[in-house]
């Protein structure tokens, strides 16, 4: 049996407008298994979509070939095309009439009779996927109606219900409130490791991916991509190569972007890490403060939190005890 994958080799990804070539890639070669979420992350305008609508076949390559457990992508019809990758691309549905229920039917449409008859088990798989994501309660609603996120979900119920083993999302965490997107990513993360989907999306958000992604991809205009497993490319550094900007870096001990090194930063001293002082820590790296460990019988002077205040140590002075973070602040401010 042939093994399932997306296989991508020596592709040149870009535009080809008459003679003149716009080149955003080239030679990228890089998988997609099943069970893996990988995670397409560059800035704007690196090329991540156009990328995308290559591999679905939307986009002609410059050069290099695609293939889908083994069979050419240019040589397979848009029904077994349909039947190998469900895709979601922003910004797709149109028509304003178009119910909930109608818009995740279509997922549905490769496996229709010839007339584009869905037959009961379809039907009821639509339902059933419905209910899995929690949404079955605003199928009648239009499309247009539903919120950003439940939006979202509708287009990734239709996207499941096409029951192909990989699937494409562009930007589907985008314009969602924060829950929302943990909810997005937990169920794609749910999708790739409990029904064994390959599942590439794109996204801006790297702390989500760092979070969530099995594999990133990097990408951005000067670089070839880059592939690993997110810890790998945070500790080798290689994150910071294709996102740092001047006054905007990786910090790879949390795991988030931040305001680079300032020169002269006041110093503060910390001892305990309850989640009291590590936001204590977040507000004094806010303030400007470079925040570091208070090291036992060294630091005179250091901020602890002892079971509902904070307190300011100093050497062969008396305590000072603060309630609140506002009151730290204020007390930092004053000296
Ligand atoms: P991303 O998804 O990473 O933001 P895109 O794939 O949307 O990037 O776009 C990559 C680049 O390709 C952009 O700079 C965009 O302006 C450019 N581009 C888009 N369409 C064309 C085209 N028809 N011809 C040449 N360049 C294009």
């Amino acid at each position: 049996m042939v093994e399932k994958e997306l296989r991508i080799e020596k592709l040149t990804n870009g535009f080809r407008n008459g003679s003149r070539e716009t080149v955003l890639q080239e030679n990228i070669s890089a998988f997609l298994h099943p069970g893996d979420l990988v995670c397409l992350l560059g800035p704007n305008g690196a090329g991540k979509s156009t990328l995308m609508r290559t591999l679905s076949g939307f986009h002609q390559p410059l050069s290099g070939k695609i293939s889908f457990s083994g069979k050419n992508l240019e040589s397979m019809s848009l029904k077994a095309r349909a039947r190998e990758v469900a895709v979601v691309f922003t910004g797709q549905i149109n028509d304003p009439f178009l119910t909930a229920f109608e818009v995740v039917s279509m997922g549905r449409f490769p496996y229709a009779s010839f007339y584009g008859r869905l037959k009961k088990s379809d039907l009821e798989e639509v339902e059933n996927t419905l209910n899995l994501l929690h949404v079955a309660h605003l199928k009648d609603k239009t499309f247009y109606q539903l919120s950003d996120g439940e939006k979202q979900k509708m287009l990734l119920a239709r996207a499941l219900v096409q029951d192909t083993p990989f699937l494409f999302l562009d930007e589907p965490v985008a314009f969602i409130d924060s829950p929302g997107k943990i909810e997005i990513m937990e169920w794609l993360s749910h999708f790739a490791h409990e029904q064994n989907k390959g599942i590439l999306i794109t996204t801006h958000d790297i702390e989500l991916a760092l979070d969530y992604a099995d594999r990133l991809w990097l990408m951005n205009r000067e670089k070839p991509l880059q592939k690993g497993i997110p810890e790998d490319l945070v500790l080798n550094g290689v994150i910071n190569q294709y996102f740092d900007r001047e006054r905007v870096v990786f910090d790879p001990r949390k795991g988030r972007f931040g305001s680079g090194n300032k020169p002269d930063r006041q110093v503060v001293y910390v001892k305990g890490d309850q989640v009291e002082m590590q936001w204590l820590c977040r507000a004094f790296t806010r303030m400007g403060k470079e925040v570091r460990k208070a090291t036992a019988g060294k630091s005179v002077i250091y901020y602890s939190f002892d079971t509902d205040h904070f307190v300011l140590s100093r050497k062969d002075k008396e305590d000072v005890i603060l309630s609140t973070i506002e009151e730290v602040m204020k007390r930092e401010m004053d000296y």
